[in-house]
C-alpha cells in the first residue's frame, strides 16, 4: 500500500470506535513479527521506535526497512517516532522518512511545550504528509529516555488541552490521565476516566479532528482498554509487553536449549511469541479487519 497518514488512520478509528495499535519494535525480528501479525488480522498499523532504537540502528536504516515493508503489504503501516524531547532529532527522523513525529515537550512549561510542538508541527507540515503528536501532563515511568516518577506525574487539564491542539495545531494528542509506562504496580491502576471524556469532548465533541492516544498500554485489563476507546482514546500505545515477550521467550529458549547455537531458531520463536501478543491486542483494540 502507499505510505499511510496516522491522522486520517486515526479519524477513521474515533469514528468508528476501534484504537490502532501502536507497537514498540527495537529491532527487525521484533518489526517482523508486528507486520506479520498486523497482515494476519489485516489490521491498520503503526509501528513505533522510541529514540535509542532509532539512534541504535539510524533513522535512515529503519525508515527504509519500514518503506520496503510498507509498500508491499496489504494493509496501511505508518512509522512513528516516540517520545522524542529533542526538537533537531525529531526533524532528522522527519528527514529520513518517518510518518509520524512526537514531540514529547512535555515535561517543558506550557508556553514552552506549544512553543516546541509548534516547530515540529510547521516542520512536519511543511514537508507533507508527516503528521505530529504531542502531549500535555505526564505519563508516569519510564519510557527509554524520559523518566517520570509517579508522584511527579501531572495530568493534563482539559481546558489546557483544547489551547494546546489549537495553537500547535498538532495531528493527534496525548493527554495525561493516569496511565503509566512499564508495569503497573496495582491490578486496578487510577485512570482518570473523566478527564479523558472531557478532553474528547471538549476537542472531538462535534466532529473529530484531533485523535486522542493512549501511552501505557502494557498491563490495563481488557474492559478498561475498552471504556478508554469508547471515551475517545484511538491510537493505544503497547511496548512493555512486547520488551518482555522477547527478553522472557529469549531467556527460556536458551535455558532449554543450552547447547544449541542456531541464532535462527530463536528468532523464530521470538517472533512467533511476539505475534501472538499482538494478535490479542488487535483483538482487544477491536482493529482486526479495519485495514
Ligand atoms: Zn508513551
Amino acid at each position: 500500500m502507499p505510505i499511510a497518514n496516522a491522522k486520517d488512520m486515526l479519524l477513521k478509528a474515533t469514528e468508528e470506535k476501534y484504537a490502532v495499535g501502536a507497537f514498540n519494535v527495537t529491532n527487525l525480528i521484533q518489526l517482523k513479527a508486528v507486520v506479520e501479525a498486523a497482515i494476519a488480522k489485516s489490521a491498520p498499523l503503526i509501528i513505533q521506535a522510541s529514540v535509542a532504537p532509532s539512534k541504535f540502528l539510524g533513522p535512515k536504516v529503519i525508515a527504509a526497512i519500514y518503506k520496503t515493508i510498507a509498500e508491499s503489504a496489504p494493509i496501511p503501516i505508518c512509522l512513528h517516532l516516540d517520545h522524542c524531547n529533542d526538537v533537531e532529532f525529531c526533524k532528522t527522523c522527519a528527514d529520513a522518512g518517518y510518518t509520524n513525529i512526537m514531540i514529547d515537550a512535555s515535561k517543558q512549561d506550557f508556553a514552552e511545550n506549544i512553543r516546541q510542538t509548534k516547530e515540529i508541527c510547521d516542520y512536519c507540515h511543511e514537508i507533507g504528509t508527516i503528521s505530529v503528536e504531542g502531549e500535555l501532563g505526564t505519563v508516569s515511568g519510564i519510557e527509554d529516555q524520559v523518566k517520570v516518577a509517579e508522584d511527579e506525574a501531572q495530568l493534563c487539564d482539559p481546558e489546557q488541552a483544547l489551547e494546546f491542539v489549537d495553537q500547535t495545531e498538532v495531528d493527534i494528542f496525548a493527554p495525561a490521565i493516569g496511565t503509566a509506562h512499564g508495569v503497573y504496580k496495582t491490578k486496578d491502576p487510577k485512570l482518570d476516566f473523566d478527564r479523558l471524556k472531557k478532553i474528547a469532548n471538549l476537542i472531538n465533541g462535534s466532529q473529530p479532528r484531533v485523535p486522542l492516544v493512549i501511552h501505557g498500554g502494557t498491563g490495563l485489563q481488557p474492559d478498561v482498554v475498552k471504556r478508554l476507546i469508547s471515551l475517545g482514546g484511538s491510537k493505544f500505545n503497547v511496548s512493555t509487553d512486547l520488551k518482555h515477550t522477547l527478553i522472557d521467550t529469549t531467556y527460556d529458549y536458551i535455558s532449554s536449549h543450552r547447547n544449541e547455537y542456531n541464532p535462527g531458531k530463536i528468532d523464530a520463536v521470538v517472533k512467533e511469541a511476539i505475534k501472538g501478543r499482538i494478535e490479542y491486542w488487535i483483538e482487544l483494540l477491536g482493529c482486526a479487519g479495519k485495514a
